[in-house]
């Protein structure tokens, strides 16, 4: 992949990080201290999973779910795992990443995993 499409994702998924933060910490300023917790982890369930045991209403829960995937996808790119499916190992396109740039699985597994994903 290229390493200007990856400095790209790189500031915008920089960009997203900041901004969400921004809006938890408007919605409730006790999330600066959780979120400031909450290093990025190789782990994205773990990282997630840490988080979810507080109680949290659905939209901050979603923010939160996000902000964890923006930080895991800039871990990626740290460790140049950024752009490949984590299910098959494909290469994910790039204007799936530029709609999505913390996709972490090509369409064809996020088809497969939502059809498998189990309704709460
Ligand atoms: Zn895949």
């Amino acid at each position: 992949m290229e390493d200007s499409f990856i400095r790209e994702m790189e500031q915008l998924l920089c960009a997203q990080e900041e901004e969400i933060i921004r809006n938890l910490i408007s919605e409730n300023e006790s999330f600066e201290s959780l979120i400031n917790d909450s290093v990025p982890k190789d782990n994205a369930d773990q990282a997630a999973g840490d988080i979810d045991s507080k109680v949290l209403d659905v939209v901050t829960r979603r923010e939160l779910q996000k902000l964890n995937q923006v930080r895991n996808a800039i871990a990626r790119i740290k460790s140049n795992h950024y752009g490949v499916c984590i299910r098959c190992g494909n290469k994910i396109p790039q204007d799936r990443l530029r709609a999505i740039p913390y996709a972490t699985v090509c369409m064809d597994c996020k088809t497969a995993m939502e059809k498998s994903a189990e309704p709460k």
